[in-house]
């Protein structure tokens, strides 16, 4: 009847004794060790010039828009370079003004007419890429 209690708290006894001479084992060791590489490497491409999107036919529109498309055709690469001060970022996804032109969104966007207006009229006078930017960005950034 004894027996199986004595039994048990030599087994209790035995097992504090194990547990006090090991030392207190580190969780962190395994929490740090998550399975490396998990998911692939995302290929984050950078779009090269090559790769620019077209944009619409200038003959699909009128007066100043026209014009606009126009320079976005005659200049996209500078156009590439540009950001697109109309909130259309938020509301379309365009990820600078030469995404304004591959759709009809500019046809109906003074901001993005005069942006593009203004950027080929300074590339037309020799203003290099860069410096056309920075007036863009003084002119239209908030
Ligand atoms: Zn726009």
């Amino acid at each position: 009847m004894w027996k199986p209690l004595i039994c048990a708290s030599l087994v209790i006894l035995g097992l504090s004794t194990v547990l006090q001479a090991e030392p207190p084992k580190k969780t962190s060791s395994s929490a740090n060790s998550k399975p490396a590489a998990a998911s692939p490497a995302q290929p984050a491409q950078t779009p090269a010039t090559s790769a620019l999107p077209t944009p619409l036919p200038a003959d699909l529109f009128q007066g100043r828009a026209r014009e606009a498309y126009a320079a976005a055709a005659e200049i996209p690469d500078v156009l590439a370079g540009l950001s697109c001060y109309c909130g259309c970022k938020k509301s379309y996804g365009h990820r600078h003004l030469l995404d304004c032109f591959t759709d009809d969104h500019a046809a109906t966007c003074g901001h993005c007419i005069n942006e593009a207006l203004d950027a080929h009229t300074l590339f037309m006078t020799g203003t290099p890429p860069d410096e056309i930017r920075k007036f863009i960005d003084e002119k239209y950034g908030e």
